[in-house]
């Protein structure tokens, strides 16, 4: 699939759309969804036009491939979540829902969240 300059992350990337900012280093940029799933949900995007996850391993680069993960690693972090948990979320193509073709991971938290869901 190729990659749409378009989507929503990018403009975001771009800086043409605003977002609440969580962290960002020269790999990565986190910031807080727009429809929070939780009290807390925060999305960590790699800065490089990525779709999906098979789409980054395949073709990145090693140094973005450890800094992204870094990234979201220091994202809970900031976000104070390592004490009480998080819950990490991709979605990928179509089974997995993926409605935004950047790739994006998913860091949910600040309740119980309960057992995985595949509804
Ligand atoms: P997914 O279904 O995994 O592709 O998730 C896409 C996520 O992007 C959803 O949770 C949306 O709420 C979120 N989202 C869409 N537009 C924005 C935006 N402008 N700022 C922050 N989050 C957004």
């Amino acid at each position: 699939m190729a990659y749409d300059q378009n989507n929503i992350f990018a403009m975001i990337l771009r800086g043409d759309i605003p977002c609440e900012k969580i962290y960002e280093d020269e790999y990565a940029l986190s910031f807080n969804d727009i429809n929070a799933q939780a009290p807390v949900h925060a999305l960590v995007i790699p800065k490089g036009e990525y779709v999906s996850m098979a789409d980054f391993t395949l073709s990145a680069p090693e140094e973005m491939l450890s800094g992204f993960f870094r990234a979201v690693g220091e994202t809970a972090r900031q976000l104070g979540l390592e004490e009480d948990g998080y819950r990490l979320i991709v979605n990928t193509g179509s089974n997995a829902h993926q409605e935004v073709p950047h790739l994006h991971f998913h860091i949910l938290s600040g309740k119980r969240l309960g057992p995985m869901l595949c509804r």
